[in-house]
């Protein structure tokens, strides 16, 4: 145990409330902890499953004074925290990870020049915040490409594929002129993932390489281990291992990358970090002997990072929008582990719940 690690039966604050707050709020609790989340939406499908609750807003300062004076930690499951809301805390008690790490994953610009100074490959790339800027991108990097907007997008929003020959300002527009990047369009083979754990003394636990299927941009199914060879996969997780300690991290990250095929031989491109437990990682809950969700409670607390060892070949479906009603067939299908947000409404596109099979194949 490092000298600070926290005792069960501490408090640590989660700010987010939604799916990934809700299933660190019970990986902390089998570990003996007491959770405190802090959210501005009423319905924070975590609430339902914590100690504590705090619905506010990330600039309300004396709520958030509140909530440090509860908490012997805070940690988010949500990468947009306001960095004001962030520092605040982090002037009052540990947050972790270091709250600079958001300022430069909330920032699309800042993070691919961040991994670039890593010499990690990436998509070619460029800042657009002119439209000569964008004709000299264009130019430069060539079309196809894809315009996203350097902050607050996800699941394909806040992105706009321009294809060879369209008009890049229509994509632009699209955008409503926000400050951008263009990326270079990747021809992908497959798109994976590796959800790594790093201590408070540095050491790194990766997860296997889950293989990652979107449909309308938006993770439908993972599959683990992904179909690459021993050797991307080790460069997977060197790549996000290399990440993680270039930010000093301390929690559970995640690293998306591109597998691309040139001839006989692959590249391994990252296109995005996500600062926090991730999607890509639900099936470690049931397909492995410790979950991304309790590795990074470890790691927040100051304990020991565990030894992941995977069950067997793991599939992880999600539940999106009304989807979400077929949840009684999985409850019958053999091996399945459903999960259920515990979310009122479920509109198109939303996260309701998951399913993990484990074949022992
Ligand atoms: P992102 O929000 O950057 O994670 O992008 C969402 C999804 O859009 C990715 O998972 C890819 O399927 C696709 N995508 C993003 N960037 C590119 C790119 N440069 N080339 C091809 N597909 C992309």
């Amino acid at each position: 145990m490092n000298a600070g690690a926290l005792k069960a039966g501490a408090t640590i604050g989660i700010l987010g409330g939604g799916q990934l707050g809700r299933m660190l709020a019970l990986a902390a609790a089998r570990l003996g902890f007491q959770c405190h989340i802090y959210a501005p939406e009423k319905d924070s499908c975590a609430f339902d499953v914590a100690r504590r609750s705090t619905c506010a807003d990330y600039d309300d300062w004396s709520a958030l004074a509140a909530f440090a004076d509860a908490v012997d930690v805070v940690t988010y499951e949500f990468e947009n925290v306001p960095a004001k809301c962030a520092a605040f805390l982090a002037a009052r008690l540990p947050v972790l990870p270091d709250p600079k790490v958001l300022e430069i994953t909330q920032d699309r610009l800042s993070e691919k020049n961040f991994i670039a100074k890593l010499k990690i490959p990436t998509a070619p790339y460029a800042s657009v915040h002119s439209a000569t800027q964008l004709a000299d991108a264009a130019a430069k990097i060539g079309l196809s490409a894809v315009l996203k907007t350097r902050r607050l997008g996800y699941d394909g929003k806040g992105q706009a594929k321009i294809a060879k020959g369209a008009d890049p300002n229509a994509a632009w527009r699209k955008l409503r002129h926000a400050p951008c990047i263009l990326e270079g369009f990747v021809n992908f083979e497959r798109e994976v993932s590796v959800v790594a754990a790093r201590s408070r003394d540095g050491k790194v636990v990766a997860f296997d390489v889950t293989e990652n299927k979107h449909r309308e941009h938006i993770l439908k199914t993972s599959l683990v281990p992904a179909s690459v060879t021993p050797a991307i996969a080790r460069e997977a997780r060197a790549i996000a291992q290399r990440i993680a300690h270039a930010f000093d991290y301390v929690g559970v990250l995640a690293v998306e990358m591109f597998v691309v095929r040139n001839g006989k031989s692959h590249t391994v491109l990252v296109n995005e970090i996500a600062p926090r437990v991730h999607n890509s990682g639900h099936w470690t809950l049931d397909g492995a002997s410790v979950s991304q969700f309790e590795q990074h409670i470890r790691a927040v607390a100051g304990w020991p990072l565990a030894k992941p060892i995977r069950h067997g070949r793991v599939e992880m479906t999600n539940l999106i929008g009304d989807e979400i009603e077929t949840y009684p067939k999985w409850l019958s299908a053999p091996g399945a582990a459903v999960h259920l947000y515990g979310k009122k409404e479920a509109r198109p596109g939303r996260k309701m719940g998951h399913v993990t099979r484990v074949f022992s194949d």
